[in-house]
């Protein structure tokens, strides 16, 4: 007999030999009948394996993430299949399960390609090995003489030196090879698949990229087609939908559109900010320093270049090398002024900083400190530089340049479960105000590594909990996850589109304190090491703007709006009237453009729409003998015509960080 337990902890005794499928039968059909994988002693394993004795099973079905990930890299076996019918000189590579979906890398003969315009043709052919319901096979092969090899071999007609490769890695590791067939099809895999090849039916391509043979630019250039797959049909159209609405809401597309920024050769991955980014920039920099002043934080302002040996006392220069930027001199010759020397080292070296800490640290270092000081809140819109690959810079997500809202805390142990309680309300705050409130804390704890006591780490590690839980935000814990030097949180916020985003994050530092030889004068007189705490709410400014971009697709709320009203006269007869008007409301501390070309009025009020400008005022003949204004409102309509004192009752809540729209919105 096989005896197994389940997750609820309750053991199950089934027939030696018994399979996954068998146990799941054994509990309901109806559990039989969703059973797609199954999680035997943590490893995800296909359904029909037999059980070992005194396993733990756990059965997988469509509602557990690692079935999505079984069913997607069964859906590359279908997609090679398919594939191999369409292009039969291609030859395969590896298939694995990716985020989203999927890719097969294929070696294709010169002359051969595949592009988006064959995927109709591939993906029939796949919709009918899908309806053929081949079981998928799992066949271990003890030598090259195997039927299974055999067929294997003849698939990639014998020559392909990919799969020969890895069958010599396999084996040099002195593992058993094995294959998966399902119909006419065998691959070389380590598994696990679904059932069979009806549940791939919403399996779709969804692009073509470029690849190198075990990603080396050395080796053999490679084709990389990629698809994903979903258990049912509306997940799959849902999918797409997604991507859609994603590439509309895409903030390198909106920031050109709407004149926020740009990139340029000259400076590949530093942006360039035109006059609206800059104004959304430092709206959101004045938003967080209101919010600093009201909690008693100090604002500094450190260099940019400080000396290489800093970066040696901070860990920095052992840890991060590669992502910094050092300072070398150009000199001319003494004697000849037409000789350059290159790289030349100043006395002292110096790097551009990637972090702002050991700045603080110096500030801090600077003089004298008491307890009575403490909670002592350092902070510096920080603009820090990070050497970044072009491959992995991406928009304003990733560039080689940016601003963070960095702030250290110098305070004592008892104080630290108090700072966390502060800082996760002041940053819920923050991103409640963007309409990012969904919010989801991760705690990371002691990791193998570590320095700092024993006791130190409990401390420090039943503070964040406790904070954490009164709280009332869910959270969940990484143990061992956290740094070397200290416990962190990561604050993650999810877009209107779902998708999830690191931003905030508080640490705890036990090592650069002292380090940096840091005291402060305590209650008994004597001199005592700090505790120290990194945080950074939007993390990076840059990366942060992107994100509100995307959650609003570029339509801001009008506290955020670089241009928050048009002011647009129905003809030149009224351009005096309507300066009049612009220039009040600027008085009155708005953003204002007046739009006074020659366009139509229509033209215009499109433009001002295109623009996502939350207010338009139009004004004409009938406007000018009142001495008032027309209103349309981007999110609530027309208006029709107001006193500007009305409008500007109007506006007064929805001028306010995070306030909403209330004019023209009817009372519910
Ligand atoms: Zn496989
Ligand atoms: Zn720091």
């Amino acid at each position: 007999m096989t005896q197994v337990s389940l997750p609820d902890g309750s053991q199950k005794v089934l027939p030696v030999g018994a399979s996954a499928a068998d146990l799941a039968a054994s509990i309901g059909p109806g559990l039989a009948k969703s059973a797609i994988a199954a999680k035997v002693n943590g490893n995800i394993a296909d359904l029909n394996q037999p059980l070992p004795d005194g396993a733990t099973v756990a059965i997988l079905t469509k509602k557990d993430p690692e079935a999505l990930e079984v069913l997607r890299h069964s859906a590359a076996h279908l997609m090679a299949d398919a594939i191999l019918r369409v292009f039969p000189k291609a030859q395969l590579t590896i298939g694995p399960a990716v985020e989203d979906g999927f890719y097969y890398d294929l070696f294709l003969p010169e002359g051969d390609k595949i592009t988006p315009d064959d995927f109709p043709k591939v993906e029939a052919e796949m919709a009918r090995i899908a309806k053929e319901a081949h079981p998928f096979v799992r066949c271990e092969v003890k030598d090259e003489a195997d039927e299974v090899y055999a067929r294997y071999r003849a698939i990639d007609g014998g020559h392909n030196k990919f799969k020969a490769e890895l069958v010599e890695g396999i084996k040099g590791r002195g593992e058993s090879l094995s294959f998966y067939k399902h119909g006419e099809f065998v691959d070389l895999c380590r598994g696990p698949h679904v059932p069979n090849t009806s549940l791939l039916a919403n399996t779709k391509l969804t692009k073509v990229s470029g690849s190198y043979w075990r990603g080396d630019a050395t080796k053999e250039q490679l084709v990389r087609v990629y698809g994903t797959a979903f258990f049912s049909k509306p997940e799959l159209e849902e999918h797409f939908k997604q991507i859609e609405e994603a590439k509309r809401r895409d903030h390198r597309v909106l920031g050109e559109q709407l004149n926020l920024f740009t990139f340029h050769d000259e400076a590949p991955g530093f942006p360039f900010f035109f006059p609206n980014g800059a104004t959304l920039f430092n709206l959101l920099l004045d938003y967080m320093r209101g919010l600093l002043r009201r909690r008693n934080y100090k604002e500094v302002k450190t260099p940019l270049i400080l000396s290489e040996e800093l970066w040696h006392t901070s860990g920095h220069y052992d840890n991060y090398l590669e992502n910094m930027f050092f300072t070398k001199l150009k000199l001319r010759d003494e004697k000849q002024a037409s000789i350059i020397h290159d790289n030349v080292e100043e006395e002292r070296p110096m790097a551009v900083k990637p972090m702002n800490c050991p700045g603080h640290l110096l500030v801090f270092r600077s003089r004298l400190h008491s307890h009575n000081e403490f909670p002592l809140r350092i902070a510096e819109m920080g603009l820090v530089h990070r050497r970044e690959l072009s491959g992995v810079r991406h928009g304003l997500f990733r560039v080689q340049a940016f601003t963070q809202d960095d702030a250290h805390h110098f305070c004592t142990a008892d104080q630290i479960e108090s700072e966390i309680k502060m800082l996760i309300e002041f940053f819920k705050e923050v991103y409640g105000t963007f309409d990012l409130s969904d919010v989801r804390i991760e705690l990371s704890t002691r990791p193998a590594k570590s320095i700092g006591s024993e006791e130190m780490w409990e401390r420090a590690e039943s503070s964040l909990k406790a904070a954490l839980d009164s709280s009332g935000i869910g959270y969940q814990v990484n143990p061992g996850d956290g740094a070397f030097y200290g416990p962190k949180i990561d604050f993650h916020i999810r877009d209107v589109l779902k998708r999830s985003w690191q931003c905030g994050t508080i640490q705890l530092d036990f090592s650069m304190p002292a380090r940096f030889g840091l005291e402060y004068v305590g209650a008994d007189g004597a001199r005592h090491t700090p505790v120290m705490l990194h945080r950074a709410c939007y993390g990076s400014i840059e990366r942060f703007l992107g994100i509100v971009i995307e959650n609003y697709a570029g339509a801001f709320p009008l506290w955020l709006s670089p241009v928050q009203i048009t002011v647009i006269p129905v003809s030149d007869k009224f351009n005096d009237y309507a300066k009049s008007v612009a220039t009040q409301l600027m008085d009155a501390g708005l953003r204002v453009e007046t739009n006074l070309g020659s366009d139509r009025v229509g033209f215009k009020i499109r433009e001002s729409s295109l623009q996502k400008v939350p207010y338009a005022i139009v004004v004409g003949d009938k406007e000018q003998s009142a001495g008032n204004i027309n209103v349309r409102s981007r999110a609530t309509g027309e208006l029709g015509a107001m006193e500007l004192q009305t409008f500007f009752d109007g506006i007064a809540e929805e001028r306010k960080p995070g306030g909403k729209p209330s004019l023209g919105v009817k009372a519910s």
